[in-house]
């Protein structure tokens, strides 16, 4: 068989540096023959992240700010003009104030709870809507959460909670757009060395814990997690939609740690 992802032309936001998991997405989707779009975050993330799309040979490097509707719209309009089409989505952003990615969850406020909601949930929603108007020949929409959504995760706080709004949306995007032959998924990554993680305080221990106490006892590699998304984004996922999708070196199966670990 030929590239899997000949002739797919695909929309990818969250691209900040080359450890950004959009980016190690995007290397294995461009490595298929996808043809990409990036967005970037404004002018001081575009100086990591555009040489990056450019490196794919991609031609539509557009800033986007989610919590800015018309930045999110001019996208769409842009990818109207120059492809007339849409075959997929990779949405692996968020953001939460990071002094309240510590401590308490009870304190979270209620400004910085909107906001996360609003930049790390709602903007999937509205982006599917926009995708969707343009996915003529199906399509599938792809974003990115954490298990610290349905069990609790220290310091993980409003993310959580937004991760679980976030793969909620999934189930009742999928529903939706099903009819459209449009699928929606979710990939669940283990924890990984970005910005946006190191954002979570004590990040460096919550690492090394799921790493040690995952049945593989290590975190995933990027080129892992964009293997598996390059299956839920291409035609052998065809029949998968509403999924939650593990790529986390099985940590989330295990319910008390192996005995060696209790014991060390
Ligand atoms: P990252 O810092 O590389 O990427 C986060 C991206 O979000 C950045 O590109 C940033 O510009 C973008 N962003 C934040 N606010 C935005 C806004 N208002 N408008 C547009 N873009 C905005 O970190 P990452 O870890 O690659 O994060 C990508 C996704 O993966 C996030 O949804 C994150 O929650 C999720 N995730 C991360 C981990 C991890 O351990 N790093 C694990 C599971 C899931």
């Amino acid at each position: 068989p030929g590239p899997l992802m000949k002739g797919k032309k695909g929309l990818v936001l969250g691209v900040a540096n080359d450890r950004s998991i959009a980016w190690g997405i995007a290397r294995v989707l461009a490595g298929q023959g996808a043809d990409l779009a990036f967005t970037y975050q404004g002018e001081s993330f575009g100086r990591r992240a555009k040489p990056l799309a450019e490196s794919t040979g991609a031609t539509i490097i557009e800033p986007c700010d989610v919590e800015d509707y018309e930045s999110v719209e001019r996208v769409f309009d842009r990818i109207r003009e120059e492809w007339g089409k849409l075959d997929f989505v990779v949405h692996a952003l968020a953001f939460s104030d990071r002094t309240e990615l510590k401590g308490r969850y009870c304190d979270t406020s209620r400004a910085n709870f909107s906001r996360t909601m609003e930049i790390s949930c709602f903007s999937f929603t509205e982006i599917a809507r926009l995708a969707a108007d343009l996915m003529t020949d199906g399509g599938s929409l792809l974003t990115l959460t954490y298990g610290g959504s349905n069990k609790v995760v220290p310091c993980y706080n409003v993310m959580g909670v937004a991760k679980a709004a976030l793969e909620a949306s999934v189930r009742y995007l999928a529903s939706d757009l099903g009819g459209k032959g449009i699928r929606v998924n979710a990939l669940s990554a283990g924890p990984m060395r970005t910005l946006a993680g190191a954002g979570i305080s004590d990040a460096r221990m919550l690492f090394h814990y799921q790493a040690d106490n995952s049945p593989m006892g290590r975190t995933p590699t990027l080129d892992e997690v964009g293997g598996s998304a390059l299956y839920l984004l291409s035609d052998l996922s065809g029949a998968v939609t509403g999924e939650v999708h593990f790529v986390d070196c099985g940590y989330s199966t295990i319910f008390m740690p192996s005995l060696e670990s209790m014991k060390a």
